[in-house]
């Protein structure tokens, strides 16, 4: 770490209540108290910047209504970039009906996990069409995207097992993968010869060797190359996971996902996984593909066979998200139509929208994390919300902005926002940076 830095390039604004802001070295024989623990104090002390320089904390911010178009932060009406709700659908008036419905029914929960009393029709019904959707054999639903992937993959698969994702992949797939203990790899961010040579080379001495990518990235809006992977999975006897989070609802023309965007056989990818909390409007996660490994899930996962089941109205809720997005195809088109719209325009104004092509995520990236929180808190002041992105989420160097488009921006917002932006981009600034550090000095 430089001499008089943060984590990650922050500027260093003094020392953390433990006196390093660095040390994570414990003894087991003063184990700190649970409110001094390093990653807290770290976390802690980038917070500390916001007063620094002034700037308003974006994260935790609190909304008052829906995450649509618009929402409603501390009164103020702002157009709103910062909700994962790609087809409007939380909030329509079907799918809420439905949940109060399944409420009404059901109860608030589901009460028990599947295998105890916990299972409803609605749960079937889900599964089905959701397979049904995927064309696949069958589907079984978690109570969170997170859950999910922690859960399927921690227990399909096991130390004998060599486990390859994307750099950029999710959080969750990572915890996953360290629960499984098998050998865990990376390979560059969308660079399928670096994986081939990876499989050419440690294939032959482990069991399984599945591949773990994303549809589309959540940070970067870009879209993995299927065809490519598959051809490579297959040549080298390997698995496939793919996880369609963000591609769910926005790729394909009816938003069936990656495979029906590039007009694949969904059974060439042996692990479908999916969460209801983006366009299906709901909050759960699933896990779809051949039939054994569905029941294998459902009657020995832990995360499955331990855990309360998804709850009725968010059961009732995605279920009637899908029929909608499956009965109005319009949305998917409206939603990629504004997308194409918000990445021609952002590109016309020279703004670094990185890799992202074609997707619903579009980020502005700044390189500078303090650059993306002052830009966040300006665009707020002129009714835009989006979120920075900043360490630890991603490097410093790749500190942004992140736009997450939906079905009902209007065209007309998508030129306010971009415009908006690019004069804040553009506009020569001294940076809050150079000036704190210079105070500093
Ligand atoms: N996978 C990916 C790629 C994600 O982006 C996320 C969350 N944004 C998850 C899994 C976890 O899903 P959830 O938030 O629905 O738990």
């Amino acid at each position: 770490m430089e001499k008089n830095r943060g984590p990650a390039g922050w500027p260093s604004v003094g020392r953390t209540q433990s006196g390093s802001s660095n040390d994570d070295s414990l003894s087991p024989l003063a184990a700190p108290p649970l409110d001094q623990i390093p990653t807290y104090l770290k976390v802690k002390h980038l917070l500390s910047y916001f007063d620094v320089f002034g700037l308003d904390n974006p994260f935790h911010r609190t909304r008052d209504d829906l995450s649509v178009d618009c929402t409603t932060i501390n009164g103020r009406r702002c157009m709103n970039f910062a909700g994962y709700n790609y087809l409007g659908l939380s909030g329509h008036p079907d799918v809420s009906a439905a949940a109060k419905a399944a409420i009404d029914r059901y109860g608030t929960s589901a009460s028990a996990s599947r295998l105890a009393a916990g299972q409803i029709p609605l749960h079937l019904e889900l599964e089905r069409e959701i397979a049904a959707m995927l064309g696949v054999e069958e589907c079984a639903t978690f109570t969170s995207g997170y859950s999910t992937n922690v859960s399927a993959i921690g227990h399909l698969f096991g130390p004998k097992d060599l486990l390859i994702h994307d750099s950029l992949i999710h959080r969750s797939i990572v915890t996953g993968c360290q629960l499984a203990g098998g050998r865990r790899l990376r390979f560059p961010h969308n660079d399928w010869q670096a994986l081939d040579r990876i499989l050419t080379d440690n294939r032959h001495k482990y069991r399984y060797a599945l591949v773990l990518v994303e549809g589309v990235y959540s940070m970067d809006g870009d879209i993995a190359d299927l065809p490519k992977l598959i051809s490579i999975k297959k040549r080298h006897h390997a698995l496939l996971f793919v996880d369609e989070a963000h591609s769910l609802g926005v790729l394909g023309d009816r938003g069936f996902g990656v495979a029906e965007h590039f007009g694949l056989d969904p059974n060439d990818v042996d692990i479908w996984m999916g969460t209801l909390s983006k366009a299906m409007a709901s909050c759960g996660g699933y896990i779809a593909g051949k039939a054994g490994m569905i029941q294998n899930l459902k009657l020995t996962a832990p995360g499955f066979v331990f855990a309360a089941a998804m709850s009725p109205p968010d059961t009732a809720a995605a279920l009637t998200a899908l029929r909608v997005m499956k009965a109005e195809p319009q949305r998917v088109a409206r939603l990629r139509q504004r997308s194409q719209l918000f990445l021609e325009l952002a590109r016309t104004r020279n703004l670094a929208t990185g890799t992202s092509n074609g997707s619903a995520i579009i980020p502005l990236i700044t390189g500078d994390p303090v650059l993306a929180v002052e830009l966040s808190d300006e665009l707020l002041k002129k009714e835009i919300v989006v979120q920075p992105i900043v360490y630890p989420a991603v490097d410093r160097s790749a500190s942004r902005l992140r736009f997450f488009i939906n079905a009902l921006h209007t065209e007309e917002q998508i030129r306010i926002t971009v415009e908006a932006v690019a004069l804040l981009v553009l506009r020569p600034r001294p940076s809050p940076l150079k000036v704190t550090l210079a105070h500093h000095q």
